[in-house]
């Protein structure tokens, strides 16, 4: 059974869309037709190629900007310049996200202010900046994206913990005050999705927990997931493209879980 979407034609932001899940992300919105403006840091001509590639693949507009997801006033630049280039803004995509592995007591406090910054407060910026918009149209789509983190805890992720249960937390408040203008918001919850994040903590947690590399993918990070198998990109966009379209009208304020059982124990 095909799906149609009926995305045609919306304007999506995507924060942190130069990689991995956001990228994933992205990509799958534009191949339901929807302009996307990309974000994120990079190489500069890597960006142009991914920018350029989405275009000819899919045939929508693809634009860059890129806001640094630390400075408020260029995420409501980011925000404000889908909208004047398009004229509307349909989905925004809070995704960018950073992650640091250490023991709370040796946490250095640039790297604690870095994640809440990322991971946290750039979705409270740029869903404030998206709001007006969205609620002018009487329609909205604002999906976070958390983690399995934003639900249960791991050891030596102090930040990014706090950072992704607070994200659910602004979902379910954000949801509360706009469930009657037509605009929902909503938090996914991956587990582990084996993008260059999950690459580089692997190397960190190896040092943290003075043990092998192999041990850490098989002990530590698939430990936590039942099934024992990384997501996949499209068990996110699947996600995602139900909780855009109008399939997802009544869920707002939800986390759901893409996690192969993890927070089910
Ligand atoms: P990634 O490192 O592949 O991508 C992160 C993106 O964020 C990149 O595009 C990067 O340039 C961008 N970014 C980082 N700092 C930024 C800044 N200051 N301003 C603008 N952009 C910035 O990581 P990923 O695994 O794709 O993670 C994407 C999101 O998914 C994050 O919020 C992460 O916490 C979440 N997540 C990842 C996993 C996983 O297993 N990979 C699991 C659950 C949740």
């Amino acid at each position: 059974m095909a799906v149609d979407y009926h995305l045609e034609g919306q304007v999506a932001v995507v924060t942190g869309s130069s990689s991995g899940i956001g990228q994933a992300l992205a990509e799958a919105l534009a191949g339901q037709g929807v302009n996307v403006v990309l974000n994120g840091f990079g190489d500069a001509a890597q960006i142009e190629a991914d920018r350029a590639r989405i275009e000819a693949q899919t045939g929508v507009k693809a634009m860059y900007h890129g806001a640094d997801m630390t400075r408020p006033e260029q995420i409501r630049d980011l925000v404000a310049f889908a909208h004047g280039a398009f004229g509307r803004l349909d989905i925004l995509v809070n995704n960018a996200g950073v992650q640091h592995v250490a023991p709370v007591e040796d946490f250095p406090d640039e790297r604690w202010d870095q994640i809440i910054a990322i991971n946290l407060t750039s979705a409270f910026h740029a869903t404030k900046a998206a709001i007006p918009i969205m609620k002018a149209a009487g329609r909205g789509r604002i999906v976070n994206v958390a983690s399995a983190h934003g639900l249960v805890a791991s050891p030596f992720k102090s930040a990014y913990v706090a950072a992704k249960h607070g994200i659910v937390g602004f979902t379910k408040s954000c949801a509360l005050e706009l469930a009657r203008s037509g605009v929902t918001v909503n938090a996914i919850c991956p587990g582990y999705v084996k993008t260059p994040l999950v690459d580089a903590q692997i190397a960190d947690q190896a040092k943290a927990r003075g043990i092998a590399v192999e041990r850490v993918v098989e002990d530590v990070i698939l430990a936590a997931q039942p099934n024992k198998t990384f997501v996949a990109y499209e068990h996110l966009a699947g996600m995602l493209l139900y909780l855009v379209s109008d399939l997802g009208g009544s869920t707002t304020g939800a986390a759901l879980t893409a996690d192969g059982g993890w927070t089910a124990a």
